[in-house]
């Protein structure tokens, strides 16, 4: 496989907020380093451009800083520090823009909320990409743009600013609409005109994300369900009508998982290692799960787990229900939560943890290590999100052999296969209303699946042996940058 691309190779940018293992708050950060090292595998050559947050240790990643200042042309011309290396590990050339704008505790946010100038931060962050692409990476065919903070990218692209051919906006969350005050017209520098509801004005304020699907040559999304999801009333977040005007060229490519990261062969993470084969590591891992989140150490109770952010988009409610606690106290089950989020959530599912402490454990905060030790550890794995445009932990979680427990939407409708013991198929088990008796239900079925060995090793065999490595859907995004290359040289 090639490691070093051809001359005359595609040029493909990435804008990302995020990226592993700079800076993350979710899979986006998973998807912008996983999606450009595969796209390198086939030829093309990448580089991801992205923040350097008060976080990002330049030092670590041996980013080196470029000693001119890069002008970067908005409303006035604000100036850019660049750091530049590779995405750690790989031949991806990755730019970090450096701004006292960026130079905060946290990514969008702190204690006191979202930033209110997040929409001219990452208007920076997109029009800086351009300029770097162009003047420092030496020039781009097509610019990948990923959620409302890259939305810009397209529209300076579709304007010829950066000399790239075209762009592709992937849609990570379209809940995130990334809102603006009208200010941003003259703050940013943007051409007057696109303030109308034709461009990026969204009832009476600008929305960057708007901004992305009406001027990218493809809009992606993370799964095709999800691609389907947003175009109706209900997950469309009032873009649906825009988006059933696109769907042209509109798709949905699931994400992959980076099984250099997330393999129970070789997780460094883990107490013990095992294989599909031989699964006598699994079980050692639980143990250790059990002892250290001071559950009891019962390898034939059924352990759920999950690592998430605690929003309402993930579901969480419907556990902390008054109306199943007495079915959950009843349920011979653990239950293990990683999570952070929302702090009204938080508190209410702690409190369900005082009151049921053998079966519900709940650990906040961010713990990488954790989450690979819950992977392991886990016999099933829960997620019964409201929305999910992919999720990747239920995919991390099939290979790691625990059964993911989910709700038929987005992409876990696509990656999961619910169990049917008559014809022993499946991979999983599914959630079909957003209830919390339907979640109970679910559960219980899950659990006395878990008991039925033979039944539960066949579900273990069959995910483990899922492959949804990433090559499959790069090779998607690279016909679409294909495609946009082609149709714009026939111009
Ligand atoms: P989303 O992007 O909606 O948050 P995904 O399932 O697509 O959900 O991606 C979540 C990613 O973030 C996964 O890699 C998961 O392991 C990680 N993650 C989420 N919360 C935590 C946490 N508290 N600690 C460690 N990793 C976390």
């Amino acid at each position: 496989m090639p490691t070093t691309t051809a001359p005359g190779a595609l040029r493909v940018l990435h804008v990302a907020s995020e990226v592993e293992p700079l800076s993350k708050t979710g899979g986006l950060a998973d998807v912008a380093a996983a999606l450009p090292r595969a796209l390198v595998q086939l030829g093309v050559k990448v580089a991801v451009v992205t923040p350097r947050y008060r976080s990002v240790d330049v030092g670590r990643w041996a980013l080196a800083r470029r000693l001119r200042p890069l002008p970067v042309q908005l409303g006035h011309t604000m100036e850019v520090t660049v750091h530049e290396g590779n995405l750690p590990g790989s031949p991806v050339t990755l730019y970090a823009v450096d701004h006292p704008v960026f130079d905060r505790d946290g990514i969008y946010g702190d204690k006191h909320g979202e930033f209110g100038d997040n929409w001219l931060r990452f208007g920076l962050l997109s029009r800086a990409a351009l300029h770097i692409g162009q003047e420092l990476w030496g020039g781009v065919d097509v610019v990948h743009a990923h959620d409302w903070q890259g939305g810009l990218a397209p529209l300076w692209t579709a304007r010829g600013v950066g000399g790239a051919r075209g762009s592709v906006l992937t849609i990570h969350n379209m809940a995130f609409l990334g809102m603006a005050p009208p200010g941003l017209i003259g703050e940013l520098g943007l051409p007057p005109e696109v303030w109308s509801p034709e461009g990026l004005e969204f009832y009476g304020k600008g929305s960057l994300l708007k901004a992305g699907i009406v001027f990218a040559d493809r809009v992606t999304t993370v799964s095709p369900r999800y691609a389907r999801e947003i175009r109706t009333p209900e997950g469309g977040y009032g873009m649906d009508g825009l988006l059933r005007a696109r769907a042209g060229k509109l798709s949905g490519i699931l994400n992959g998982v980076d099984y250099q990261l997330w393999s129970p062969e070789r997780d460094p993470r883990l107490p013990a290692n095992y294989r599909a084969g031989d699964l006598a590591g699994k079980a050692l891992c639980k143990a250790a799960l059990q002892r250290e989140l001071e559950l009891p150490v019962r390898p034939d109770v059924p352990l759920f787990g999950a690592i998430s952010r605690i929003t309402d988009q993930k579901g969480w409610d419907l556990l902390v229900s008054h109306e199943v606690e007495a079915e959950l106290a009843a349920l011979d089950a653990q239950i293990v939560i990683l999570g952070s989020g929302d702090g009204g959530l938080e508190h209410r599912l702690r409190g369900l943890s005082q009151r049921l402490p053998s079966k519900l454990a709940l650990r906040t905060g961010y713990d990488d290590g954790l989450a690979h030790r819950i992977m392991a550890g886990s016999d099933l794995y829960l997620m019964p999100s409201r929305f999910e445009p992919c999720g990747l932990t239920q995919l991390y979680a099939l290979r790691y052999g625990t059964v993911p427990v989910v709700r038929a939407t987005g992409g876990l409708d696509d990656s999961v296969v619910d169990h049917d013991a008559p014809t022993g198929t499946g991979t999983g088990f599914k959630v079909h209303d957003y209830a919390p008796h339907a979640l109970l239900a679910t559960m219980r079925r899950a659990a006395a699946v878990f008991r039925q060995r033979v039944e539960l090793r066949g579900l273990i065999q069959r995910g483990m042996a899922m492959d949804f490595s990433w090559s499959a859907s790069a090779r998607r995004y690279l016909t679409l940058y294909q495609e946009i290359a082609k149709e714009k040289s026939g111009k």
